[in-house]
């Protein structure tokens, strides 16, 4: 998998149109076991990012990235927006200046991201947040350059049905304590659309 300039804006634009049509159910999900905010979070978050990099022309897939970044982090609130924006911003320090991406380099990347979000939201896997679909992708992705479209989806969503079961011990959801068990961790759900929008790209083998 290689990936252009062309293809991390489709990555943005399939994610936000996945992102906007799941809108209420996100909200539904952080209705249970938050404060009802994630749906129009990342609704606000990838529109916003999907309108800025339509405008620009890019040379480099890192600025895509950057601006991702920092859209993230100026218009989303919650622990949501400054978590994607650091995992974008680490995603793009790690493919600075390099197009189109190979496989290593953009896996190498998505494995700062996650360390990124690990170390600033203090998560590791297991505590029902993001990092618990981030963490099998990356080490799904690690394994080979082989993977196919369909694994990347079928590992995402197990890992985001995972979280069903776990006790959340990081972010609001973690003051349901044991009453979190039950319920898909809403920022699982949108990490899960993005790697299944990733992997839609993927599938397209750079011709999306
Ligand atoms: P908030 O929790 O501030 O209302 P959102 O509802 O937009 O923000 O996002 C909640 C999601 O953010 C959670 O479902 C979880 O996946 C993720 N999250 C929250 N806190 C952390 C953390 N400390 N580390 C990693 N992910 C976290
Ligand atoms: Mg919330």
């Amino acid at each position: 998998m290689e990936l252009t300039v062309q293809d991390s804006i489709y990555w943005i634009k399939f994610a936000n149109e996945r992102i906007q049509s799941e809108k209420e159910y996100l909200t539904s999900l952080d209705q249970a076991i938050g404060d009802s905010d994630h749906g129009i979070n990342m609704a606000r978050g990838f529109q916003q990012s999907v309108n800025k990099i339509s405008d620009g022309s890019y040379v480099h897939v890192s600025d895509v990235f950057k601006d991702v970044a920092m859209t993230m982090m100026s218009k989303v609130g919650g622990a949501s927006g400054p978590l994607y924006g650091t995992a974008f911003l680490r995603l793009s320090s790690a493919v600075k200046e390099k197009n189109p991406l190979d496989h290593k380099v953009f896996v190498e990347g998505l494995e700062d991201a996650l360390n990124g979000i690990k170390q600033r939201g203090k998560a590791n896997k297991g505590e029902k947040t993001m990092v618990d679909v981030w963490e099998p992708v990356v080490t799904l992705l690690n394994k080979n350059n082989e993977v196919t479209a369909e694994e990347i989806v079928n590992t995402a969503k197990e890992a985001m049905e995972h979280t069903k079961k776990l006790v959340a011990t990081k972010g609001r959801a973690s003051y349901f304590k044991e009453k979190s068990i039950g319920h898909i961790d809403p920022g699982s759900a949108s990490s899960f659309y993005l790697f299944e929008s990733l992997a839609k790209v993927w599938k397209s083998g750079g011709q999306a």
